[in-house]
């Protein structure tokens, strides 16, 4: 006897984000979302798992305040794993954790924030070349400090001040508009992307800062796009000139100050 199993995503996908995650896992249902959430998970780790991602539905409704509507028809679901994984992955409406982030004290939450906003920024707005990668870590990592001032943890100044200081005491020899394949998914690229959007942020105030995220994610929903597509849809909410802006964060090694 054969059995055939069909899945289907009724949104255009990557391919690198197509993953089929096996194992003996429990199945749970998140009460309260604003989409339907759903993990799968090893039972052992169920009373872990109900603490370090309680707050899950929490974050998606701050992302859909300030991204925009959720991408994917299907909900957002998360797997577990019964092993220990170096570092969670998004996949298509899905991200993958490893038993060492479900420990019991919420120190994933941080993660749990990054692979969720990756559903808007990387798999429906996905890089057309991998060089302007900082397109989905930059805004990953904006959208943790985000989670970190909604959740009173730390403000977003505070965070960006904190990985500025950090990123001075590493080599500057990185460009964020094209950091190579070496250096593609290096932490620089992942600090100094959302030390971008932070300093972008400043200079056009919170409304349009934000009102430009969620055009952002409308008009290249499902799609690809480049870092000028970025720059060029940012110009359309300030009178200034933002170029010294980018030349300074995006195509300059060197740091600049906030
Ligand atoms: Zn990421």
């Amino acid at each position: 006897t054969q059995t055939t199993w069909v899945y289907e995503l009724a949104e255009p996908t990557s391919t690198y984000l197509i993953t089929l995650q096996i194992g003996r896992y429990e199945s749970i249902r998140l009460p309260k979302s604003p989409v339907p959430m759903s993990a799968a998970l090893p039972q052992r780790l169920i009373r872990n798992f109900e603490y370090d991602f309680g707050r899950q539905p929490q974050m998606m409704q701050l992302f859909i305040r300030l991204f925009g509507p959720y991408p994917l028809s299907s909900g957002y679901s998360v797997v577990v794993t019964d092993d220990d994984l170096e570092i969670p992955l998004e996949a298509q409406g899905v991200s993958i954790f490893g038993a060492n982030h479900c420990d019991g004290r919420r120190s994933a939450e941080r993660l749990i924030a990054h692979e969720m906003a990756h559903q808007w920024f990387g798999n429906s707005v996905t890089v057309r070349r991998w060089r302007d990668i900082w397109l989905h870590e930059g805004f990953a990592c904006y959208a943790e400090w985000l989670w970190a001032e909604e959740s009173g943890w730390r403000t977003a100044d505070q965070l960006a001040a904190h990985n500025l200081q950090k990123l001075r005491n590493l080599p500057q020899n990185l460009l964020l508009a094209d950091p190579g394949p070496e250096d593609m998914f290096d932490d620089r690229v992942y600090k100094r992307g959302a030390l971008t959007l932070h300093a972008l942020r400043r200079a056009i105030g919170d409304a349009n800062f934000f009102a430009l995220l969620r055009d952002w994610t409308t008009r290249y929903r499902h799609s690809t796009a480049v870092t000028d597509d970025f720059t060029g849809l940012a110009a359309n909410y300030t009178d200034q000139s933002l170029r010294g802006l980018w030349t300074a964060w995006l195509y300059t090694t060197e740091l600049p100050a906030l």
